[in-house]
Parts: C-alpha cells; structure tokens; sequence
C-alpha cells in the first residue's frame, strides 16, 4: 500500500523581533513547521508550494511594532506582522492540494502567498489562476504584476499626463519607478530619473530611454540637481522616496504640477526623517501632492494586462528583474532594498516552476 502523505513540512522566513531602524539580515529567522493536507482538504483553503515570491520596501511598515500605515488605509495588507507570524506577499505558486473547488492540484495561481516554500490560502484570500501569456512567471510579480500595475495606476490615474510634460520619477530603476518611466515615454513625455548608482543611471538611459538620468547619491544639492534637470521645470513627480527628493522636486514643480506620492522609502528606516516641502510653493503654483494605492484601481487590472503585455511583446517595454535564489535569501533580498542593492523588481524563487 502507497503511504498516503497528509503533512508537509514548511520552512518558513519570519521575524525575530518587530523591526526598528534599518532591516539586517538578522533580524529574521526560519522556522518550520508542518502543515495538514487533511485539514486544507477538510476546509475550504488551499495549499500551494510556492515559487516567486515578492520582495517589497512596504513591508517594513508592517514590520514594526507601530506604525500609522498598519491601520490607515483598513487594508489587510497593510496589517502588522508579529515575531514569529508568517510573512505574506504577492507571489506566483502551483496548488498542491484544495480544498476549494474552484482550484485542483497542480494549477499555477498567482495571488497572496507568503515568504515560506508553501502557503495555505485562506477562503476569500486574494489568489487566482495564472494564465502566464507566454511571458515567464516571474513576470506576473513583476512588470505584470503589483509593481506594474502601480506604476500603471499611478501615472495615468494620479499624475493625469499630457504630452510633452516633464516628468522626474525617484528610485527610477527600482521595480515601480522603472516602469513609470517607460510608460510616461510611450506617452510621449520627456523623463527624467534619479538612482543611486551609475550601473542604474546607464540601465535608465541606454536600455529604458529615458531622456536623462542622475545619481543622486553623488549631489550635494538635490534642488539644484533638479533645476540642472530640468530646466523648465517639473509638471509631474512620480515620488518613490520622500524625504529631502520631496522637497526638491516641489521646489522645481511648475504651476499646476502634480505630485504622486506612490511611497517614501527613505522615511522607513528613520523616524525623524519628514520630508517638509515648502507649502508656499504648494500654494502659489496651485500643486496637487496626492497620495495613492494602487489596489484601489482594482478595476483597471484588465487593460493594464492588455496594455502592458503588448508593449513588451512589441519591445516596447522591457522587464528589468532581480531574481535571488532560495527561501533562505529572503532576508538579505529584503535588506537589500533599503542599501540600494536591487536593480529592476526584487524577487526570489523559492522552487523550480
Ligand atoms: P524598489 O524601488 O524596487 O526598491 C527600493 C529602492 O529604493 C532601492 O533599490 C533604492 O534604489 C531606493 N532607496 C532605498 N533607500 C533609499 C533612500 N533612503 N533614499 C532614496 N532611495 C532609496 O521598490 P519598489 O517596490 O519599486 O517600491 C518603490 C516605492 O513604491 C516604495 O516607497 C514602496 O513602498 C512604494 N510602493 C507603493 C505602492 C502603492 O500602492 N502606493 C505599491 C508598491 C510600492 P537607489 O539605488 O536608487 O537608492
């Protein structure tokens, strides 16, 4: 008689203590545990061994044990994540069992799987069959996935773009900002990033066609880099950042600019850090800093596929990856967001697809 496997044994990436200052590899640790096949076939959930997962700077909100982000949006991704407790993300996996009648051993599905090589997706839980286009799977975490469909959301729902404008995009060659900025070249825009590092400067202007580039780490000045930029002036600032690059794009903005706060990477990791833009300059060039998230445009997922898969069949739009091997780089990946150590979307494969 076959020995009929009813628990898998799931190593996971959890966090040894709420998160204060800067990540470090050591803050987390791997734990395993085992999971019930019976008890997923007994409910509703279902369980998937997982294979890209997701590395993204919003989690450290959720990581420290306050912070207002935990509560303000009543979103349960932005919830806070305790010592211990599994860590989910948006990620790409193959379903092992179900107990869920809509999903049967071995679909690809993509959805909210968490930094462990298997996930029990809960009933209700964001998770979805994948049809992969023809593109890799990877690509659904990324460019085709939630950092694509923020840039996406972001510059056409909260920057309103016309051609011609001059658009400054921060963390330019990370996962959002490299695509904000090629989409807002296909518009027809005149675009402008800021990285930090030459090989990202180089990525941005001789494979993404962005009009110019700069490492910021390099200028003593932020406002002036951006007046040297932009000499006309700034209509649309695609903020990844905050801080001082905050400050000095608003006080190069033109009248009627607009301000897409997306996130504020550079406020993470230091409580004291608040970017303070003059509020004069809001007043008197009449410009619009608004916040968003991007799962709020929901409704717009389907032609952002359409719209985004085209182009990069076309060649039009590349992909720009960062693929780490193995669950136990998962804490150095996620460190290494917040050093700069990423180029294009970060992600780690956990399993052979
Ligand atoms: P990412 O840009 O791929 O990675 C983070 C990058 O930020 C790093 O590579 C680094 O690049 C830069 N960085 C790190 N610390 C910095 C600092 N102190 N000052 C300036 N730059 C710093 O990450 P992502 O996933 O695309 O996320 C970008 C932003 O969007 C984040 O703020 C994130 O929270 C936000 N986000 C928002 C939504 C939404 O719905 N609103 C969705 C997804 C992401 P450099 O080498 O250039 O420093």
């Amino acid at each position: 008689m076959p020995r009929i496997l009813m628990e898998v044994i799931n190593k996971l990436v959890t966090l040894k203590a709420h998160m204060d200052g800067s990540p470090q590899e050591s803050d987390f640790v791997i734990k395993t545990e085992t999971l019930s096949l019976s008890a997923v076939l007994e409910s509703k959930d279902v369980l998937v061994k997982n294979i890209y997962v997701s590395i993204d700077p919003y989690q450290i909100n959720r990581m420290k044990s306050l912070c207002s982000s935990q509560t303000a949006s009543g979103s349960s991704y932005a919830a806070g994540i305790a010592p211990g407790q599994a860590i989910d993300t948006h990620g790409v996996g193959r379903v092992v069992v179900s107990g869920n009648p809509d999903f049967k051993k071995d679909d690809l599905v993509v959805g909210r799987i968490g930094w462990g090589e298997y996930s029990i997706v809960k009933e209700g839980a964001n998770l979805d069959k994948l049809n992969p286009l023809g593109f890799p799977y990877s690509y659904h975490v990324g460019i085709l996935g939630v950092s694509g469909f923020t840039a996406y959301a972001g510059f056409y729902e909260i920057c309103q773009p016309k051609k011609g404008e001059r658009v400054f995009v921060s963390a330019a060659a990370g996962s959002v900002g490299n695509i904000v900025g090629q989409y807002a070249k296909l518009f027809g825009c005149y675009v402008v990033g800021c990285a930090g590092s030459q090989e990202k400067v180089d990525l941005l202007k001789n494979k993404l066609g962005f009009d110019d580039a700069f490492n910021y780490k390099e200028e003593t000045d932020l406002k002036a880099a951006v007046a040297k930029y932009f000499p006309d002036g700034v209509d649309i600032y695609f903020d990844n950042v905050g801080g001082e690059m905050l400050e000095a794009a608003v006080a190069n903005m033109n009248q009627f600019g607009r301000v897409a706060v997306c996130g504020v990477i550079a406020e993470y990791t230091e409580k004291g850090k608040r970017a303070a833009p003059d509020m004069i300059d809001i007043v008197y060039k009449r410009i619009t800093i608004r916040g968003f998230l991007a799962g709020d445009y929901m409704s717009q997922f389907p032609e952002f596929i359409s719209a985004t898969s085209d182009h990069l069949k076309t060649g039009r739009m590349h992909s720009i990856e960062d693929i780490s091997q193995g669950l136990e780089s998962i804490p150095s990946a996620f460190a290494g967001l917040f050093r700069g150590d990423n180029v294009g979307k970060k992600i780690v494969q956990i399993a052979d697809e």
